[in-house]
């Protein structure tokens, strides 16, 4: 996404924190900072202007945004001109108090204010410091963005929903980035026309509770038909989404996995616990059974689908039953791949107020546990393809350059040696070998 800078245009360093999300509004904003005259940059020290898009979803992320501030203020103290902004949820959190904190820092733009930025940046040209962190809710907020411009990509995010209404404990999204807002469908269409008029093959629906999009919108098509009309669309030859709550797999969701070919074979559906008790807590709207009920329906309509999952350790009031149960349901569940925490607490959160809050070193431990297993497991999965034909779609040329590199459905790296007159064509690779990270392919041949 780099360009050269030239003598008209200035440099734009962004520094994306956090989910795909934040990934999504990034992009977004090196198209709107593009009508400025901005063009992103590699290095801060190309920079006339420093953005970090941050997340606050665990306290981790969030200092780490105060760390890298941190190292721009000697850039600053050398260059005046130079413009350093913050945007995302940590900008949603702190607002005016972060220009406050950190004096040095110019501008700050929330969750809901992203199409106001090259307004914000002009004032900062200026010598005018600003904070803009309201909340818009209408849907409207979500189209006022300009199209990404043609990066020649082959795979897109496209953001359906934003926002969340459920306010499980532990979580500061509902907080940052607001109620949860549906786009409208047409829209959302249009937009995925357009993109495959351009050459996108693949394409992820992006919101914070994917697949409730539209049930608080009457007029809107429910996600299963969303996905069946996105099916429709010809050059688009797969389907992702991410994030799910369990509790909103409809079974017209789960017929979409049996029915539709584009829809890949794997699913992102955090599980958060495997103890009840721990669930209630967190307000998750599901008993384990129900979820694992839940994973076996996605799975017999398709057989084979990858699940990926979330795991909160270390929950307030978490017993040492409670945890065998989460690692219980690693066994049951067998996640193709684990994104897994120490419970953080969160400011406004209900969990932050809860009794029995877990020693540093009692979670730190339950963690390091947890994570091993989950390596092991990835790790049988993934040996477990040797030998199995995989349909990837070759995004490009691989890290070293020597190798092309796409994904398989269940959205595993796969490198493989071919012509570069492959790239944006899904073709069939056995995989001969796998590794920690990726697999190791090569073009199928019949017989
Ligand atoms: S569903 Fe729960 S964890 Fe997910 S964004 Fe909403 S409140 Fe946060």
């Amino acid at each position: 996404m780099t360009e050269t800078v030239t003598a008209h245009t200035k440099g734009l360093y962004l520094e994306t924190f956090g989910c795909q999300m934040n990934v999504s509004d990034s992009e977004k904003i090196v198209s709107l900072l593009k009508g400025l005259g901005y063009r992103a940059v590699p290095d801060p020290a190309l920079a006339d202007l420093i953005l970090l898009n941050t997340c606050s979803v665990r306290a981790k992320a969030e200092s780490k945004v105060y760390d890298y501030l941190g190292r721009y203020r000697l850039r600053k103290r050398q260059n005046s001109r130079l413009i350093i902004g913050v945007g995302g949820c940590v900008a949603q959190q702190e607002g005016e108090r972060l220009l406050k904190k950190v004096p040095y820092v110019d501008l700050v733009f929330g969750t809901h204010s992203l199409h106001l930025l090259p307004e914000l940046v002009r004032a900062a040209e200026r010598g005018e410091r600003r904070s803009v962190t309201d909340f818009i809710d209408t849907e409207t907020r979500l189209n006022l963005f300009p199209e990404a411009s043609d990066t020649g990509e082959l795979t897109r995010f496209v953001t359906i929903m934003q926002g969340c209404d459920n306010f499980c404990s532990y979580c500061i999204v509902p907080y940052v980035r607001g109620r949860e807002i549906s786009r409208r469908s047409a829209e959302i269409l249009a937009e995925i026309r357009e993109m495959a008029g351009r050459g996108v093959r693949e394409i992820t629906l992006l919101g914070q509770n994917v697949n409730s999009y539209g049930l608080k919108s009457p007029e809107e098509l429910h996600f299963a038909d969303l996905i069946r009309e996105i099916s429709a669309i010809d050059g688009i030859e797969r389907i992702r989404f991410t994030t799910s709550h369990s509790r909103d797999i409809s079974p017209e969701l789960i017929a979409c996995f049996a029915e539709i070919p584009k829809l890949c074979g794997h699913i992102h559906l955090p599980a958060q616990s495997g103890s009840d008790a721990v669930l209630a807590q967190m307000n998750r709207g599901y008993t384990r059974s129900e979820y694992l009920a839940t994973v076996a329906a996605l799975r017999r309509a398709r057989p084979g689908l990858a699940v990926t999952g979330d795991i909160i350790v270390g929950f307030p009031g978490e017993t040492e039953a409670d945890y065998e149960a989460t690692l219980s349901l690693l066994e049951e569940v067998r996640y193709a791949d684990l994104f897994s925490f120490l419970y953080s607490e969160r400011p406004e959160t209900a969990a932050a107020r809860f009794p029995g809050q877990l020693t540093r070193t009692v979670k730190q431990q339950r963690l390091d546990r947890l994570q091993r297993r989950q390596r092991e497991i990835t790790r049988e999965i993934c040996d477990g393809m040797v030998g199995t034909v995989q349909r990837v779609l070759i995004e490009g040329h691989s890290r070293r350059g020597d190798q092309l590199t796409g994904r398989t459905d269940a959205n595993r790296v796969v490198n493989v040696a071919g012509d570069p007159s492959l790239i944006g064509r899904m073709i069939d690779v056995t995989i001969i070998h796998s590794y920690p990270n990726s697999l190791l392919g090569e073009l199928y041949r019949e017989g």
